[in-house]
């Protein structure tokens, strides 16, 4: 007999059994609006000049191929850390931050909640309702009970700040809140600046454990702004994780370029937490990749390379506002009646459109035009050779 005999066959991945579905559309006009990747004008993934030239010199030097620290390279954390904290943070130079190279912001992610698991094994997690489908499966995988807080309102297809800062409130102490810093994934709907006060407040307030994820940072409104919750967070003195990620704003998904951050009390405890954090990558990989980290950190440490890609970055981010502002015109110009405003106050690639599951079925069986079933649109997946195409279909599908 197997070993295996007994084993169930797993539910298919809902985002990515969607586009199992697309790439066996047969038809010519199909949009797959379901990722979570930037698409460039032409549909294209990019690869940004900047990742290129640095790409170019590594394949110059021709560098041997060794192990990396088990904490990855040192340039690379000094590189995500300063995006996090800015250049003059004090907290770095009080030496109260420690970053570390991780397998993309799923890795940081992975990690923090294996260390968090080892602190206080009997804390609740708590994430947004509703958040990125893989949050509550990697801190469930790592033993904790996660359960959500109000964040979307459907009425009004913004944030239930009441309902997020009442339900913070009454946690117990030390319970861990996972908290989009900018660009929530998946409804596109971000606190304001004067809300993540409150927020920030209250978590203070309460004891809770903040671990921002920040998977979009430079798709909001620019670096160092979508960087603001983090500095604000950090700023009023908590201790806290923080997972970012690479895949998006370098366009390297493959590379899985992601850093984990922890911000201790002191520069001696600093010490310490890294000792242990080091013993949770070593006993899930050992180490981190070469390529990807090195190309990262060149790009964040050569001061050419770096405005090269805040340019490109700038350029994704625009293109994607512009084609908010291109959809909720053209819906209008199409007649529909419909208010798709909210789409414009949304940051990031994606919008909770408002299309109802039963819609987003007719957008893909009538016009192969594909989304998730919660109204979920990439709108960085939308380009002016599909745009028209687009809404045309979702004026069909609303009638
Ligand atoms: N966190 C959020 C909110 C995300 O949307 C994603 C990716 O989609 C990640 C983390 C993971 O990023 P990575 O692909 O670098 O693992």
């Amino acid at each position: 007999t197997s070993i295996f005999e007994t084993v169930e066959l797993a539910p298919r991945d809902p985002i990515l059994g969607l586009t199992e579905q697309y790439n066996a559309d047969t038809r010519t006009e199909k949009v797959n609006l379901g990722v979570g990747v930037y698409y460039d004008d032409q549909g294209r993934i990019p690869l940004l000049k900047a990742v290129q030239q640095a790409e170019a010199q590594r394949a110059q030097a021709a560098a041997p191929r060794g192990y990396l620290p088990i904490e990855g390279l040192a340039a690379y954390n000094k590189g995500a850390q300063t995006l996090l904290l800015g250049k003059d943070s004090a907290i770095i130079a009080d030496g109260r931050a420690l970053t570390v190279q991780t397998i993309g912001g799923t890795g940081a992610l992975k990690i923090g909640a294996d260390f968090l698991k080892q602190l206080s094994p009997n804390a609740k997690v708590v994430i947004s309702n509703p958040s990125w489908e893989n949050h509550r499966a990697i801190f469930e995988r790592a033993g904790f009970v996660v359960e959500n807080y109000p964040y979307y309102n459907p009425e009004t297809h913004g944030l239930d700040f009441d309902g997020m800062v009442g339900a913070l409130k009454a946690l117990p102490k030390g319970t861990v809140v996972v908290l989009h810093a900018c660009c929530h994934n998946p409804t596109g709907v971000d606190p304001t600046a004067a809300q993540w006060q409150e927020i920030a407040a209250t978590v203070k307030n309460a004891g809770l454990v903040p671990f921002l994820d920040i998977a979009y940072q430079g798709f909001g409104d620019g670096l160092e702004q979508d960087a603001s919750v983090v500095r604000l967070f950090a700023d009023l003195g908590m201790t806290m994780l923080v997972s970012s990620s690479f895949s998006k704003s370098f366009s390297l998904y493959g590379e899985r370029v992601g850093a984990l951050t922890l911000i201790c009390g002191s520069k001696d405890e600093n010490a310490r937490v890294l000792s242990q954090v080091k013993r949770v990558i070593r006993t899930n990989y050992s180490n981190p990749p070469t390529h990807g980290g090195t190309v990262v950190a060149s790009v964040l440490n050569t001061p050419e390379l770096y405005s090269l890609w805040v340019d490109e970055l700038g350029e994704m981010r625009n293109r994607i506002r512009s084609m908010r502002e291109q959809l909720v015109t053209k819906l209008k110009d199409h007649g529909v009646k419909q208010n798709f405003d909210f789409v414009m106050a949304q940051r990031g690639m994606f919008s909770y459109s408002g299309l109802t599951a039963a819609q987003v079925d007719a957008l893909r069986n009538d016009h192969g035009v594909y989304a998730v079933s919660s109204g979920r649109i990439c709108v960085a997946a939308l380009n002016s050779r599909n745009i028209d195409y687009v809404v045309n279909a979702i004026a069909k599908v609303i009638g």
